[in-house]
């Protein structure tokens, strides 16, 4: 064993595998926790838990550096708290083959920042009918595909992808969108669609997609794993869980966006609120942090989507969607689940953490004596002020707005960032 090189004195130590939730004194090694005592006294009012895997994240390599590069977007990451991030595949090119996934992966891997868990397309070109060549990605340890932008549209696709991902317990992630009914449209389908004469997206491209891909599984009698993400409308979610409770292997996640924000946003700020599932009715808003308080979502997951001021700073119809996430989830998230559904926090930092690994099946541990360095020191009172960004983008609703909670410090193998700073 090494030597102590720190003590965190009286922090609440937040475990979501054990449900260890108390006041502790944390001792550390350079690059591993060396042992953890119960405490009384003088409580610091921090908390210490593991690092954030968000298993949705944009980092828009190759082919859209303006955007965000590797590097910066693996820095927004872990300024929020962020140790492992799902690399969506719709770049350009996309990453349907196995050389520049591995490439990107060991590229993210040298900065020494957080850990890439690549996401590579379910179809060649990410066209939907196609699919890649899973057991090659298998044979590297990459198990989960996504042809995230766009659904799988091939039901052929799916079904083939099901069957080979069932094999090594792969799992699809799939974009629910029925194209042909959200074709044209920028916003929710309703009072902002009437408010801003932009074209509406209804609820029903969301859950009619997530319907088929439901029926395709039991269908398929393959056993696979299907997780459906982003999702904006609680007929989306209620779907997804009674999958679920019928013995399916169906999990879904919700952005922080979705559960802060509604279509109002989208009406008063424009494009900088335009995302693709669009922002929903307030109904529908309080109806999904409800279903979260009920245990009925598995995860959340930042969407995290930089774009250029070019791309956004449009008329509705034609900028971009998608905003920045990564700085903002834990805030966020903590804020609205707590304070709306009752949420303890072991239980909001569980969806955050040891669900998406668990999905995403990423190395995770909770802290513990002897585990490697992977943790993040939290400050749930601090007001900070969300006015810099490590992303090269900052196309984000809560840019420039005032926040409740902020990463103080994190560590992944060892202290990588303190307050605002890169160690
Ligand atoms: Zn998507």
């Amino acid at each position: 064993m090494g030597e102590i090189n720190e003590i965190l004195r009286g922090v609440r130590l937040l475990n979501p595998l054990s449900g260890f939730d108390g006041i502790v004194d944390v001792a550390l090694e350079k690059d591993r926790v060396k042992w953890i005592r119960k405490t009384s006294d003088d409580p610091s009012g921090l908390w210490l838990f593991p690092g954030i895997v968000d298993m949705h994240v944009h980092l828009r390599t190759p082919g859209y550096q303006k955007a965000e590069s590797l590097e910066t977007g693996l820095r927004a990451a872990v300024a929020g708290g962020v140790t492992c991030v799902g690399m969506m595949p719709n770049t350009t090119p996309c990453l349907d083959s196995l050389a520049p996934v591995i490439a990107l992966k060991e590229l993210g891997e040298s900065f020494g920042l957080a850990e890439i868990c690549p996401v590579p397309c379910v179809t060649a070109g990410r066209a939907g009918k196609v699919c890649v060549d899973f057991e090659g990605f298998a044979r590297s340890g990459i198990t989960c595909f996504s042809d995230d932008g766009s659904p799988v549209e091939s039901d052929n696709a799916l079904l083939e992808a099901f069957h080979s991902l069932a094999l090594f317990d792969g799992v699809v992630i799939e974009h629910p969108e029925v194209t042909s009914l959200a074709a044209g449209g920028a916003v929710n389908q309703g009072q902002a669609s009437k408010e801003t004469s932009a074209g509406g997206i209804p609820e029903s491209a969301e859950f009619l997609d997530v319907e088929r891909c439901i029926g395709v599984l039991r269908n398929s009698d393959s056993g696979a794993r299907l997780h459906l993400t982003h999702l904006s409308s609680p007929e989306s979610v209620r779907l997804a869980y009674e999958a679920s409770l019928d013995g399916l292997r169906v999990t879904c996640d919700v952005t922080p966006h979705h559960l802060a924000l509604n279509e109002e946003a989208v009406i008063a700020m424009g494009a900088v609120a335009k995302m693709n599932p669009p922002l929903r009715s307030e109904e529908s808003r309080k109806k999904i942090v409800e279903m979260i308080g009920n245990g009925m979502v598995t995860a959340i997951a930042s969407d995290h989507a930089p774009h250029t001021v070019e791309k956004k700073d449009q008329p509705l119809a034609s900028a971009a969607f998608g905003i920045t996430g990564l700085e903002t989830l834990l805030s966020v998230t903590l804020d609205i689940l707590a304070r709306e559904a009752g949420m303890k926090p072991i239980d909001i930092i569980r969806l955050i953490t040891s669900a998406p690994a668990a999905i995403l099946h990423s190395a995770f541990s909770d802290i513990a004596p002897g585990k490697p360095l992977n943790m993040v020191l939290y400050s749930p009172e601090l007001q900070w002020e969300y006015s810099s960004t490590f992303s090269r983008s900052s196309n984000s609703p809560f840019f420039g707005k005032t926040l409740t909670g902020k990463v103080l410090r994190v560590w992944r193998r060892r202290e990588l960032y303190r307050e605002g700073e890169f160690v």
